[in-house]
């Protein structure tokens, strides 16, 4: 039996991960926490009949304790119930799916009481890799990643052992607005925005797909799970997303992997690692596929990517102020108070007003976050 606790429950990657623990019998649910969707909570409470759940809203998880008060089960909030998610006592795996860098406190709790993660908060990498990855290696715990492409260069890597990484080729769809100018992005409306090509994500990382944010998070999330230079991950556009991601190695051979796209299956490879297991779900067809499509990524047109490049160079803080500053952009864009373009100008405003800390610990990070909100605020 696998144990395992989900952080984010109740969001695309949450609902999706107890869908595979639905089709395998052999694992089980110790914990789940989310934001303040009670009512999901209550509903996957019930039938997954975890040891505790939390709810970040204080006042609704009152309410959902006096519901579930006939399941034994306990009801916690705050970022005190949500660490408790992280570290309940019989979880093996943690699955990190809440959405932004409040997955950092969790995630280092997790690992620091010794559990798997199964990583697709990919936020806490990014800001807080150089704190992450060596804690996992001293404590012996696996992150393993649930982001499609991570999980695509993991299994290329399998049974390559000490053989060295010459390039990581990220693919990216290149979003809804792909091959568009910055000219013709100005009046990108929030409804726009939220329809991806090829994925069904929550609202935050569907705009990050659009602005290519997402992938410039992705290339330092993978800087770190791979231990690579940040100039070893090249972006290639492969609109169709089929291939998920691919490896170089020394001698010039290439390992892709390749599916249809379902977060189900990182998911599953997650959680079963290293075991495959049947999966329901659509096969790719190379009869009707016939081709698949590369092109260069636009970085004139998509600024968000090359200011990942240039935040995962700079390195120590400024990663954090990147992700803080599109964090809040976002979140405003959503709420309809800014504009499209106006994301990414966020984004460099925040990152060319920033003095860079060398090898922020876990508080420098957290009141970087604050201090980019505030300065952010102050102008907008
Ligand atoms: P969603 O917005 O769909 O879900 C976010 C989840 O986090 C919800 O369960 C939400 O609860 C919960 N949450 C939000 N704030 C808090 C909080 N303060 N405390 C506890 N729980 C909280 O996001 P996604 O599932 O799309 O993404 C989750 C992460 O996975 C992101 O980091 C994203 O980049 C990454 N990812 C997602 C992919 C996808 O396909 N969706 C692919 C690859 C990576 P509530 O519902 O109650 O608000
Ligand atoms: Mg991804």
């Amino acid at each position: 039996m696998r144990k395992i606790a989900v952080l984010g429950s109740t969001g695309s990657i949450g609902t999706q991960t107890l869908e595979v623990v639905r089709e395998n019998d052999d694992i089980q649910v110790t914990a789940l926490a989310a934001g303040s969707n009670a009512e999901l909570l209550e509903q996957q409470a019930r039938e997954f009949r975890p040891r505790l759940v939390s709810l970040q809203d204080e006042e609704k998880a009152k309410t959902l304790a006096v519901r579930l008060a006939d399941t034994g089960i306990r009801v916690l909030s705050g970022m005190d119930g949500l660490v408790a998610a992280a570290t309940e006592e019989t979880a093996q795996i943690v699955v990190t799916a809440v959405v932004g860098m409040i997955g950092i406190r969790p995630t280092v709790a997790a690992i620091e009481a010794g559990k798997d993660i199964a990583l697709a908060n990919k936020e806490t990498l990014v800001t807080a890799g150089h704190l992450i990855m060596p804690l996992a290696k001293e404590r012996g715990v696996r992150i393993l990643p649930v982001d499609s492409e991570h999980s695509a260069i993991f299994q290329c890597l399998n049974g390559e052992g000490q053989n060295r990484i010459d390039k990581i080729l990220l693919t990216a769809s290149g979003g809804p607005f792909r091959g568009r100018t910055r000219e013709e992005l100005k009046n990108v409306r929030l409804e726009d925005a939220l329809k991806h090509p090829n994925w069904s994500m929550g609202h935050k990382i569907t705009i990050d797909s659009s602005t290519m944010v997402n992938k410039g998070l992705e290339v330092m999330e993978a800087r770190w799970l791979f231990g690579v230079e940040i100039g070893d991950v090249q972006v290639v556009v492969q609109p169709q997303s089929i291939i998920h991601s691919m490896v170089q190695f020394e001698d010039g051979a290439v390992m892709a992997q390749l599916g249809t796209p379902d977060m189900k299956l990182p998911i599953q490879y997650a959680l079963l690692y290293p075991e495959r297991r049947f999966m329901p779900g659509k096969r790719l067809d190379f009869g009707t596929l016939r081709s698949i499509a590369f092109e260069a990524p636009d970085f004139v047109n998509f600024p968000g990517l090359a200011m990942a490049y240039e935040a995962g160079k700079a390195g120590g803080t400024m990663p954090t102020v990147f992700n803080a500053a599109n964090e809040w952009a976002v979140a405003a864009f959503l709420k309809r108070k800014i504009g499209y373009l106006q994301i990414t100008d966020i984004i460099g405003e925040a990152m060319a007003h920033h003095r860079k800390k060398e090898d922020p610990d876990l508080d420098e990070i957290l009141q970087t976050e604050t201090e980019t909100y505030s300065y952010i605020e102050d102008r907008w």
